[in-house]
């Protein structure tokens, strides 16, 4: 008998460290293996952005802890596509990973770049692998499966092991007609589906949308009507990754006989990376900013960054019309095409306010089909279904409410085992039924600055708070004799000013009040200031602010 053989306690499970409870910070394994020792397999690893509720935090990455603590069980991190709520993560987790990451070229040139910001680009070791064609990682034989999406080289992930199989979808709608890379092709679909899947887990992102996702094609069609009937300039901004909208963009700027202006570092080094893997062959070359101040208007139009109104971005500062080298004017057109990520609806709202000053006209996805969403609606879900016959279905890419309406939409289609996951619960795929049977530990951490911190209990908490209440820093010098050897100093951030009289009277009070016995312990003279403090604040002013009293003895 070999130690290999299965046992008749091995199991496939699901572990969630990030994506089934937000849109964002997609982090799936996959173990097989006993309850007590298992190996695991890492599918994507991204990030979610930062919204108001973390000051100062642009970026929220899984806290993948319960993998490091078992770091010689991970086989392999497989990357299905290349935005950035499935790879972002990486330069910052894998250095207590250490694993080898299996993804297709357009995705390793993007992390690539990502990884040279970080000095690790020597350091992860990527396998390129071939879509279509089976690889095996430790205890896995692993398929990436092409599918259609907002990126070039989506795909999901056949997993297939001793214990049992999974399709994990990665993000994906059905266009039959995209205009960059082949169509969606269910036939591997209808094959795995043969071959049996234990369960089927899925992106929830538009389960709440009915009917299908309209294609790229009608979008092109789109952008090329409105580009062609243009009379001044024209600005088109999109996500810096969607290639294939950035081509249909540039194809309708050549019909219109336009010149490409290029505006945005995230965009340039896409664009890079996609003719580094042979996209892109069409489009000709594409102009420096500088060629906008030559070029009539009617000739030109600028493809930038800045859809979701980042401030910093090329879109925002022509809007401001403190761009460098570009300035749009009255009877120039921009174009938004792309959809507003829920959270970034004020910053973009502050973009199309800042161009209606300068009266220029915008299009967005509210006014015409000049985007379509990348993942799938009831419809495409109910096709995906009847291809595959999933034994079961769970869903993820979702927020609470979308993981709930897919769990429902797919027991309507007839699936009859679905199972809700969160971040940290361990979900049995194989055998059936599916259940929850354990949980790790599964957090958030926040990018703060250069460091990495704890996320739920990091300084972004503290900060949230001041940003509602505002501090007070009180010093106390206190001599010998156990009184305030001066007066005492208040200093007040972000609380109103006209209080300041007030909350020294109110420290002098307190203090005085105070008996000399209970003054030879600075930690009491503190704790009974900041409450005195904290009171009168809440008399004058119906707020209780931070308080920080320090004491000092002379
Ligand atoms: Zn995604
Ligand atoms: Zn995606």
């Amino acid at each position: 008998m070999t130690a290999k053989r299965k046992s008749q306690h091995d199991e496939l499970v699901l572990l969630p460290l990030g994506g089934t409870g937000e849109i964002g910070m997609n982090c799936y394994c996959y173990g097989v293996g006993s309850p007590r020792h298992r190996q695991w397999l890492m599918v994507d690893l991204g990030v979610k952005f930062g919204t108001e509720k973390e000051p100062g935090i642009d970026v929220i990455l899984p806290d993948v802890g319960f993998i490091t603590s078992n770091r010689n069980d991970l086989a392999g991190l497989v990357i299905t596509h290349g935005h950035e709520d499935h790879i972002g993560a990486i330069p910052w987790l894998w250095p207590q990973l250490e694993c080898d990451v299996y993804c297709t070229a357009f995705a390793a040139e993007l992390l690539k770049l990502k990884l040279k910001e970080h000095g690790l680009e020597e350091q992860v070791p990527i396998h390129v692998v071939e879509a279509g064609k089976p690889f095996a990682v430790g205890a896995f034989t692993l398929e990436l499966v092409p599918v259609t999406h907002s990126i070039p080289e989506s795909h999901a992930l056949w997993i297939r092991t001793a214990s049992g199989n999974v399709l994990h979808s990665g993000d994906w709608k059905i266009d039959r007609t995209p205009q960059l890379g082949p169509p969606f092709n269910e036939q591997r679909f209808i094959e795995i589906g043969r071959e049996g899947v234990d369960a089927f887990v899925c992106d929830s992102t538009n389960v709440l949308r009915e009917g299908v996702s309209p294609s790229e094609k009608d979008v092109a069609a789109t952008l090329a009507d409105i580009i062609a009937n243009a009379q001044g300039r024209v600005a088109v901004t999109t996500f810096a990754s969607h290639v294939e909208r950035i081509l249909s963009a540039v194809r309708a700027a050549r019909a219109a006989d336009r010149e490409v202006v290029l505006a945005g570092r995230a965009m340039r080094n896409t664009i890079e990376a996609a003719r580094l893997c042979g996209m892109l062959a069409d489009a000709g070359a594409f102009l420096e900013e500088d060629a906008f101040g030559y070029l009539p208007r009617n000739k030109i139009m600028l493809l930038c960054t800045g859809s979701q109104g980042e401030p910093r971005a090329a879109m925002a500062r022509v809007a401001e019309d403190n761009h460098p080298n570009v300035a749009l004017e009255e009877g120039d057109l921009v174009i938004f095409s792309a959809r507003t990520i829920p959270g970034n609806e004020k910053e973009v709202g502050a973009v199309i306010n800042n161009l209606a000053k300068l009266s220029i006209e915008v299009v967005t996805a509210d006014d015409a089909l000049v985007h379509s969403s990348g993942h799938p609606r009831q419809g495409e879900l109910k096709l995906m279904y009847e291809w595959l016959k999933p034994k079961a279905v769970i869903p993820m890419h979702g927020e609470p409410r979308h993981l709930l309406a897919h769990a429902k939409f797919a027991q309507s289609c007839g699936i009859t085992e679905t199972l809700i996951l969160e971040d940290g619960k361990i979900a049995r795929l194989a055998p059936h039924p599916i259940e929850n049977v354990d949980e790790a530990y599964a957090a958030t951490l926040h990018v703060d600055g250069k460091l990495v911190v704890a996320g739920t209990d990091g300084p972004a908490k503290e900060r949230r708070k001041l940003s509602f209440v505002g501090i007070i820093v009180v010093g106390l010098a206190v001599d010998d004799r156990h009184q305030l050897a001066d007066d005492p100093q208040l200093i007040l951030d972000g609380v109103p000013k006209g209080l300041q009289e007030e909350l020294e009277e109110a420290v002098e009070t307190a203090f005085e009040s105070m008996p000399k016995s209970r003054r030879k312990e600075d930690e009491v003279i503190a704790e009974t200031i900041r409450s005195a403090v904290r009171r009168a604040a809440e008399t004058a002013w119906g707020k209780k602010p931070v308080v920080k009293v320090l004491v000092t003895r002379v």
